[in-house]
């Protein structure tokens, strides 16, 4: 990537660091697929630990472990609960559907945190009365942090009383963990009492944290049993792949605490935007490392807006409602202040346009 590039397009854009270089080469391997890769064993147990779960199983995506963690706790037929911009439900290309044969009930939320109100509203509607007309849930899935919901933070109290309701109704509840050390930065609320109000939870390493490769699904013994057979049967099990959890380890060690400065540096970039006319920003005060805003009031689209950035190399998404900015270990605080600049330049460009358009003689 060329390095004057600020690129705010995903957190997933990380570039592996040299000191994660060296550590990847370094890994001892084995065959991961009969258990004696000794790096991803290590990482496993690591993970189980941050966790505070019975044991954890590395899989090669964020999107295997929902996939997997919905099959492994879900029969077809069954109905699973998320917030209506989860992942699982818009990014995985209908997997839970496909896999798992289950119908996901949404909730409609501005963040992306439900209330129990709404989650008791949700079963409502799927455990219709009188039977045998309804659906079971068997699971509900929680997202911490919620991306779409604007890198939202799902409070320890929040989670707690979905909690509650869930194992009083029988229900399994599921963290799509792909953020979760983020929220534990920025709220000091440490993994394991978040993890402790779910029964599966994984963190994606390919995030803010860096790595090129992996994410770790934790649960109870049982979970993982059942976890190990569809990783196998998905394609999930791999041979040396200490190489690629050896990146993971690394940043376990080195990348946690510095999501701090990507959680600043997103409060800094909110800031500027808010300053610049025509730019409407959702999220004012960033929870965590994203920032969403929209540009209707400049009078183009959100798509010419990105595009216009893009060619003075500042590269930021268009997620439907909004564009999105993700701040993450490869932009710096100069790289900031670039994007401030050429948003605030772009917009100064639009508005005289409609100023010109306004005052033409014709
Ligand atoms: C990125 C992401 C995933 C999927 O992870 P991959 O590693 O890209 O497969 C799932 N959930 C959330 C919230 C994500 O942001």
């Amino acid at each position: 990537m060329a390095e004057d590039v600020v690129t705010l397009l995903s957190d997933t854009e990380t570039q592996p660091t040299a000191g994660m270089r060296a550590a990847m080469t370094a890994a001892e391997v084995g065959d991961e697929q009969k258990g004696e890769d000794p790096t991803v064993c290590l990482l496993q147990d690591r993970v189980a630990g941050l966790l505070g779960k019975e044991g954890a199983l590395w899989l090669p995506s964020g999107t295997m472990c929902n996939l997997v963690a919905v099959k492994s706790q879900t029969q077809p037929g069954d109905a699973i609960v998320a917030d209506w911009m989860a992942h699982v439900i818009r990014a995985e290309s209908g997997g839970a559907a496909l896999a798992s044969g289950v119908r996901v009930e949404p909730i409609q939320t501005e963040r992306g945190i439900f209330t129990v109100d709404e989650l008791k509203e949700a079963v409502g509607r799927t455990v219709t009365v009188p039977p045998p007309y309804g659906q079971p849930v068997r699971l509900v899935c929680v997202e911490q942090t919620h991306n779409f919901g604007g890198g939202a933070i799902w409070s320890l109290d929040e989670l707690n009383v979905v909690s509650d309701y869930a194992r009083k109704h029988k229900m399994l509840l599921h963290m799509d963990g792909a953020r979760l050390l983020n929220a534990c930065v920025a709220t000091g609320v440490p993994a394991a009492d978040f993890s402790a109000t779910v029964d599966s939870v994984w963190i994606d390493f390919t995030k803010g944290l860096g790595a090129p490769i992996g994410a770790v699904l934790a649960g109870t013994k049982d979970l993982l049993r059942e976890a190990r057979r569809y990783k196998q049967l998905f394609g999930g099990a791999m041979r040396q792949a200490g190489i690629a959890a050896a990146g993971c380890l690394y940043a376990i060690d080195h990348h946690v605490d510095r999501l701090a400065e990507d959680h600043e540096h997103a409060r800094l970039l909110a800031r500027g935007l808010l300053t610049v006319n025509g730019i409407h920003v959702h999220t004012p005060m960033p929870e965590t490392n994203m920032v969403f805003f929209d540009v209707h009031a400049l009078g183009v689209s959100n798509e010419r807006f990105v595009d216009l950035m893009a060619a003075s190399g500042v590269r930021m998404s268009q997620t439907g409602r909004a564009i999105r900015a993700v701040t993450h270990l490869d932009v710096s605080r100069c790289g900031i202040d670039r994007a401030l600049n050429v948003a605030q330049e772009v917009a100064t460009n639009l508005n005289k346009e409609k100023v010109d358009e306004n005052e033409s003689p014709l």
